[in-house]
């Protein structure tokens, strides 16, 4: 492996973190690995996350839950997102779970599983209140009618009911509560009609953490397995961030005072000084906004990144400080040595942690440590 700029994932912090989900939720838990598991590398992540005792895994869509099927994992696993032209026969016949909140997907799933010769396992999908995917409550007795029709004519079988929560970050906004209400009553509505589910669903990461009563038998976290808190205005149990990213100084210079430094000359020396170039751009998962912002790990401290971030590369001034060519550079980890975390960069952005350690670039190595085996595998 050549590339300067690196992911390392630690598995034993994804097991440490599922099973503190797992202990704190009290039901089974489908750890969500849409998205390559948030950036850190699906198949690795979901194996980790099935060793500590998650049950189930969540996925976007249909491409991401046959990549896991591919690497032999057995898992149920659940596809959330369906867009219309999607060809869901390779997953009915992997048995992979679908999520139908539409009259339309529910028959295309049925179709699809009447000409592969196998019962599709299918979760209702309830829109109770967020308007994102989803049955609305108006709509609902149809979808249940269909669903019972197709179960009785041996094309599907529904798993689970489900819904997703628009604002568990703040516990206490008032939809929330109208959510929670909702779902009870579509669940209620679907079981009196005759639907059996196995599992019924809606918490994710923070709903875990601060909404007991969103539980019921199944739990969805995300960015928690990952180590990083959903809401960060709120205490988390102690969750250990997965990833740390770091780079390697491949420059360090003295330049003179007044020298200008990186496009547009944002950033301009006060002093003689040294500056050091790391090979980490936007085009790595470096957010160009963070021009002048962001802060960085080296030679034991944090260092802002002098003027713009380019594509492959930003600058550090470190002044007088030991800094030499071939240093390791942390942009951001679990914070233990003083480095920056997903959290500190999305606050200083104004955005969430989800999108820094989403946003890595496809050339940066996912390096997976495994403290029980001492192994690095890429
Ligand atoms: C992404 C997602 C989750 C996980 O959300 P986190 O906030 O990362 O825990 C759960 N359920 C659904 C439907 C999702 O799309």
């Amino acid at each position: 492996m050549t590339h300067p700029t690196r992911a390392v994932v630690d598995l034993e912090a994804i097991r440490d973190n599922v099973g503190l989900l797992a202990g704190i939720a009290g039901t089974p838990v489908m750890a969500m690995v849409k998205a390559d598991a948030y950036g850190h590398g699906a198949v690795p992540v979901a194996r980790a996350a099935l060793e500590a005792g998650a049950a189930w895994l969540g996925v976007a869509f249909v491409e991401e839950a046959l990549a896991l099927r591919a690497a032999g994992i057995i898992a149920p696993v659940l596809v959330g997102v369906i867009p219309p032209g999607t060809d869901v026969e390779p997953a009915v016949a992997a048995d992979v779970d679908l999520g139908a909140g539409t009259l339309r997907l529910l028959a295309e799933i049925a179709d699809a599983a009447a000409r592969v010769g196998r019962t599709a396992r299918v979760h209702l999908k309830a829109d109770t209140g967020m308007s994102r995917g989803g049955t609305t409550e108006r709509e609902w007795p149809a979808l249940v009618e269909a669903a019972l029709k197709a179960e009785a004519a041996g094309t599907v079988s529904v798993v689970g009911i489900w819904s997703h929560l628009a604002c568990s970050d703040e516990p206490d906004h008032p939809s929330v509560a109208r959510q929670t209400k909702a779902f009870a009553a579509m669940v209620g509505h679907a079981e009196a009609a005759g639907i059996r589910p196995e599992v019924r669903h809606l918490a994710n990461s923070s709903a875990v953490l601060h909404l007991p009563e969103t539980h019921w038998d199944l739990v969805r976290p995300g960015i928690a397995v990952y180590g990083l808190n959903p809401a960060p205005d709120l205490p988390d149990p102690g969750l250990r961030p997965a990833m740390t990213v770091t780079s390697t100084v491949t420059v360090a210079k003295r330049v003179p005072e007044g020298s200008g430094v990186s496009y547009g000359h944002l950033y301009t020396t006060d002093r003689e000084t040294t500056v050091a170039l790391v090979p980490a751009g936007y085009a790595d998962g470096v957010p160009r906004g963070g021009s002048g912002i962001l802060e960085v790990l080296a030679a034991g401290r944090r260092r802002r990144i002098a003027g713009r971030v380019c594509m492959d590369q930003f600058v550090i001034d470190v002044g007088d400080d030991p800094v030499a060519e071939g240093d390791e550079v942390v942009l951001f980890g679990p914070g233990d040595r003083g480095e920056a975390t997903a959290t500190d960069w999305a606050h200083a952005l104004g955005t969430v942690s989800y999108e820094i350690v989403t946003r890595l670039g496809g050339r940066v190595p996912r390096v997976h440590l495994d403290r029980r085996t001492t192994d690095a595998r890429e």
